[in-house]
């Protein structure tokens, strides 16, 4: 089941939230208020689940890999 979120209001749940439009992830915790997105400043979210995750852009997580591999060489 998924939920929309929008921009001002506090989130029910702790988690990963994916912004609709450009799918930036956000880490907030439960009745944090949502801001509007750092990277488009679009203001409609989802939250993250299992089944929806894959057409959010795991930014932060791509960034982590390639900085790893390039230290390494
Ligand atoms: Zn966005």
């Amino acid at each position: 089941m998924t939920e929309k979120y929008t921009c001002g209001n506090n989130v029910e749940e702790s988690g990963t939230y994916g912004c609709l439009n450009c799918g930036q992830t956000l880490e907030l915790n439960e009745g944090d208020k949502l801001p509007p997105c750092p990277r488009c400043t679009n203001q409609s979210f989802e939250k993250i689940t299992e089944s929806n995750r894959d057409k959010f852009v795991q930014l932060d997580n791509e960034y982590t890999k390639n900085d790893s591999n390039n230290n390494n060489n």
